[in-house]
């Protein structure tokens, strides 16, 4: 019986974790739950269906009351990473956005492995993160976690190089991509995930966070890293080796097969996911990406190759002008550019070394001012 707690359980990646317990009540048990305050309901209900002891939410005070004598609460904004050094296990990290960095931390710093679907952890602290030991990270990202699984067919001094697959989003066919509406970069059109991700994939600034993300994750120079586009989102990575193989991942696109992957640290779990349908005819494409169109992979590259602080303020810029497009403040296009702007602005300079947390929050902090300004110079 594994014991695994889960972090941002209301979200997508949390419900479907919880969905896979469900479903494999002899090989897993949570004991314990974290969420925002965005949907507390939901967060009191998971506690109650599954018997979990404590939860954490970042919104004070009322919840515990209301469960005073039932559930322990822990709540306010550390509750995350207070819930994240509970001894278990695995931690999932399904948290989105940098905010998940502390409680990766903290998980790690008292000997909890960690599932890894926040990407941004790694993103904004890539170097702090990985300090702890490769060994205790499994990723559920599922680029990641196909590159995870397809390392295990060679020696790692036989990778060649490794090719994120990006679906392409919404836009991937579309020319002009200057009146694109929120609702359309919305409609995802093969996975099913959070909006921050959706609208990340839409502008594929998400492949430039995945990028970087590998870049840690494996440890591989960016030269060793691609991505290609395959609209069906069926492969979901390749790594090739020296002697000219290429091995791949492939199942229909449903994260419960990485999550899954990553709560049994690697022993697959029956019936996880639905496999690929043999019986039917499959095409699957791979196409170049257009850096014209996509100018997100380039910037995400040069930001990772500089190192330092600037994938953090590549991060902390793009969740700002996430939110300013969610807004109606600027427009689609403008997004990457905002973000390229501020990595202009504050990337000067030598790379700025990050040794903790703190320098990872003023950095953030820095940058997401420096964009808010420039949102208020463009509008
Ligand atoms: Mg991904």
């Amino acid at each position: 019986m594994r014991e695994i707690v889960i972090l941002g359980s209301t979200g997508s990646i949390g419900v479907q974790a919880l969905e896979i317990v469900a479903a494999n009540p002899d090989k897993f048990r949570v004991i314990a739950l974290a969420s925002g305050s965005n949907n507390l309901p939901l967060l009191v209900e998971q506690a109650k269906k599954f018997g979990v002891g404590v939860i954490g939410t970042s919104a004070d005070g009322a919840l515990a009351r209301d469960l005073a004598g039932q559930i322990q609460v822990i709540d306010g904004p550390n509750a995350a990473t207070e819930i994240a050094t509970i001894t278990c296990d695995i931690v999932l990290n399904g948290i989105t956005g940098s905010i998940g960095l502390g409680p990766t931390l903290a998980a790690l710093g008292v000997g909890n492995k960690v599932a890894l679907a926040n990407k941004e952890s790694l993103v904004a602290g890539g170097d702090l993160v990985m300090a702890f030991g490769r060994d205790r990270i499994i990723p559920v990202d599922s680029e990641h976690s196909a590159l995870y699984q397809c390392f295990a067919s060679g020696k790692e001094n036989e990778v060649k190089q490794v090719i994120l697959t990006a679906s392409g989003g919404p836009f991937r066919d579309r020319a002009d991509l200057s009146d694109v509406t929120l609702e359309q970069a919305l409609a995802h059109p093969t996975w099913s995930m959070g909006p921050v991700v959706t609208i990340n994939s839409a502008t594929l600034m998400n492949k430039g966070l995945e990028i970087i993300e590998a870049h840690y994750l494996f440890d591989l120079p960016y030269s060793k890293i691609s991505a290609v586009i395959h609209p069906q989102s069926v492969v979901h990575s390749m790594v090739e080796f020296i002697d000219g193989s290429t091995i791949a991942q492939a199942s229909p696109p449903n994260m419960k097969g990485p999550i899954a992957y990553a709560l049994g640290d690697g022993a697959r779990v029956s019936k996880a996911t639905a496999p690929v349908d043999w019986s039917k005819s499959h095409t699957w494409d791979f196409v170049p990406i257009d850096s014209n169109r996509f100018p997100a992979i380039d910037l995400a590259r040069r930001c990772g190759e500089l190192g330092g602080g600037l994938p953090a303020i590549f991060n902390a810029a793009n969740e700002v002008a996430v939110e300013a497009f969610v807004k109606g403040k600027i427009s689609f296009v403008q997004i990457v550019d905002i973000v390229e702007a501020t990595v202009q602005a504050l990337g000067g300079g030598s790379p700025i070394t990050i040794r903790d947390l703190k320098d990872v929050s003023a950095i953030e902090n820095d940058a997401r001012i420096r964009a808010a300004q420039i949102i208020g110079e463009r509008k």
